[in-house]
């Protein structure tokens, strides 16, 4: 599980900015403008219900109108009544309030009013009745009185302003409420002209005007609305304005969101693709839509990994071209034929083609000799790993892997002979490379073995030429030096003879009768007594004696450092030995053996002769003076 990414990690994530940029730009300042569009539809909501208010106390102020004229009209005819007149002429005030009283039943007035000055002459009617209309009464070209008249009580004009305005009304004069369309709204106190009142609980904006009353006062009106009223619009608009702020919220946010997934939609392919080109894959592209920068950035990284495939593609084929030089190296060793140079070569050049830290060779001298170091190459000292491999190969005869402790090894077997593959034949030899570390690939392990199975046919050619040159100095049946050989050999010692003064002895022999064994046994017969002798005389002469075949049934032994006596006594002891042997009878079995004796001629330098010629002379004139005097015996050259 991948760790959970730290604070610092998040807020550097392309996502985090994102939304950040988003709250910065979008969210700040929508709270910031809800916030003033709210302020405002308060304010116009609260300057709309003033208008409001204002309009309708026009109105009122119109149905007061309206009350007074049609005073005016009752006051036109209240003008005119002569009685009225008359006692006003004389200053009969009885006569003025009888004469107000019976006009006010008869023109229907609510309130009449007389008065001369200050002097109030008659008041009749509703004293809550107002709005009246006023009129100078005139005798004789003198005012004489003032009338007053109101057609319409405080009750009904409230009545008729709340029908016409929709909003409650309360007229006072002075302390006294002369009508009230809410109940407990003339106990409240008003304000002078604008301003909210609480009746019953309930808020109202309230709008206060005054009216012309009866004897020069006045009546004061006030228009109340109920403050709901304009709570609720406030409400509906910041509804509305919320509606649409969060509409376009939405739209922000959603375009915002859709911004964002088509940007990290683009980033995470980029990113998978730059993670397949760390891994290896060339041949996926990015996919690229449009013309925009991404586009070209697809463009661009796609050209990259495309270049980048085919700077890899040029090293495949740097790295195949290699392998065929180092092929054509290891061809090389095929023909060549001396064996350690070329093992040399072989270890040195697998190390380098397969990046090793050290190799070395190891070849047996002789088909029964030990394994021995041939050459090597690195610094330290092989692994155990190495030794491992090593050992299966011996065990196995087939090309081993070894691993362990974070070392891998190789080795190859080398073969004697023609039949080399078959696990059974001995290994004659081994290379083996190791490496610490990164473990040898597929395509490392087939080269080394190629190019040790190559140094393996050359070392096989090496030793089928010495074998060839083996045969071209020895005698195939008795496996002793052929004439060639012999004659080589003691004109290399009579040299070395007269050089140095050192005794050289040299030992004939003749089988006796020998052709009597072929005749009476066979031919084979003779080859067997002919191996039997060769092997007595091989096992009696020293290391450094070269017994050989010198023609027919006669074998000769040269003796490098030897006088007369010493060849003599080495001729006898062979004599000995052959008459010792009994010899199977071939194609007999039983106790019968046959028994062959054999007759010896020897001479030295420098005691017998002077030079080769009258050396080998001497050894023969004595071979024959033992035939002639009765065989099995070792005659001295005289
Ligand atoms: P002597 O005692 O005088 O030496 O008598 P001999 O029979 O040995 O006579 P001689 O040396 O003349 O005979 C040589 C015979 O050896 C002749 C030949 O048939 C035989 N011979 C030579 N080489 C071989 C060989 O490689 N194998 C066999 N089986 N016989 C051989
Ligand atoms: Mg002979
Ligand atoms: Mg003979």
């Amino acid at each position: 599980m991948a760790p959970r990414p730290g604070i610092v990690d998040r807020l550097s994530s392309f996502r985090t900015r994102l939304g950040l940029f988003f709250l910065l730009i979008v969210v700040v300042p929508m709270i910031a403008v809800a916030f003033i569009v709210f302020r405002l539809i308060a304010d116009s909501e609260k300057g709309q219900a003033g208008a409001r208010i204002a309009a309708r106390q026009e109105a009122a102020i119109s149905l007061y109108y309206g009350a007074r004229d049609d005073g005016d009209q009752l006051a036109a005819r209240i003008g005119r009544d002569p009685r009225l007149a008359a006692a006003l002429r004389e200053g009969d005030r009885a006569g003025v309030v009888k004469a107000a009283e019976r006009l006010r039943r008869s023109v229907g007035a609510e309130r009449i009013v007389l008065r001369n000055g200050r002097d109030v002459l008659a008041d009749v009617g509703d004293g809550k009745a107002s709005f009246p209309a006023t009129r100078d009464l005139v005798a004789d070209g003198r005012r004489v009185a003032e009338l007053q008249v109101s057609a319409r009580d405080a009750i009904d004009y409230a009545r008729l302003v709340r029908q016409a305005t929709g909003l409650e009304v309360v007229v006072r004069r002075g302390d006294q409420v002369l009508a009230a369309t809410l109940d407990g709204s003339g106990k409240a106190t008003v304000p002078e002209h604008q301003g909210s009142v609480q009746v019953g609980g309930e808020d109202f904006r309230a709008s206060s005007f005054a009216l012309p009353d009866f004897l020069g006062r006045d009546v004061g009106v006030t228009l109340m609305e109920p403050q709901a009223q304009t709570a609720s619009d406030i409400r509906d608009g910041r509804i509305l304005a919320s509606a649409i702020l969060a509409g376009f919220f939405l739209l922000a946010l959603l375009s915002a969101v859709l911004v964002s997934r088509t940007l990290q939609r683009q980033i995470g392919e980029f990113l998978a693709a730059a993670r397949r080109l760390g891994g290896g894959g060339f041949s996926a592209k990015v996919p690229t839509r449009g013309n925009d920068e991404f586009a070209q950035l697809g463009h661009e990284f796609n050209k990259m990994s495309g270049e980048l495939e085919t700077r890899l593609e040029e090293l495949r084929q740097e790295r195949h071209r290699l392998e065929l030089s180092l092929r054509r190296i290891g061809e090389t060793f095929a023909s060549n034929l001396d064996r350690d140079a070329l093992l040399e070569i072989v270890v040195r050049t697998s190390v380098d083609a397969v990046n090793a830290d050290g190799g070395r060779a190891a070849a047996r001298r002789t088909e029964a000799g030990e394994l021995e170091p041939v050459a090597r190459v690195g610094r330290d000292d092989a692994p155990a790993v190495a030794a491992d491999a090593e050992r299966q190969v011996l065990e196995a005869g087939r090309p081993a892997f070894a691993t362990e402790d974070g070392a891998s090894a190789l080795a190859h077997p080398l073969r004697a002979g023609p039949a080399a593959g078959e696990a059974a034949q001995l290994v004659t030899g081994m290379v083996s490379v190791w490496r610490h570390g990164r473990p040898f690939s597929d395509t490392e392990r087939e080269l080394f073995h190629y190019l040790a199975g190559q140094a393996a046919v050359s070392v096989e050619n090496v030793g089928l030429h010495e074998t060839v040159e083996r045969q071209a100095v020895t005698d195939e049946l008795t496996g002793l030096s052929n004439r060639r050989r012999f004659d080589e050999t003691i004109s290399a010692e009579v040299e070395r003879s007269r050089r140095f003064g050192q005794d050289v002895g040299l030992v004939l022999l003749d089988i006796d009768d020998f052709k009597r064994v072929n005749d009476t046994y066979g031919h084979q017969q003779g080859d067997l007594v002919l191996k039997e002798v060769a092997r007595i005389l091989k096992d009696t002469a020293r290391e450094i004696d070269e017994p050989a075949r010198y023609g027919g049934e006669e074998l000769a032994v040269v003796l490098p450092g030897t006088d007369l006596e010493g060849a003599y006594n080495l001729a006898e002891r062979v004599r000995e030995g052959i008459e010792d042997l009994r010899l199977p009878i071939l194609g007999e079995n039983g106790d019968s053996a046959l028994r062959v004796t054999a007759s010896f001629g020897v001479a030295a330098l420098p005691v017998s002769a002077e030079d080769l010629r009258t050396l080998v002379s001497a050894a023969d004139e004595a071979l024959y003076e033992a035939k002639r005097t009765g065989k099995n015996k070792t005659v001295r050259a005289g």
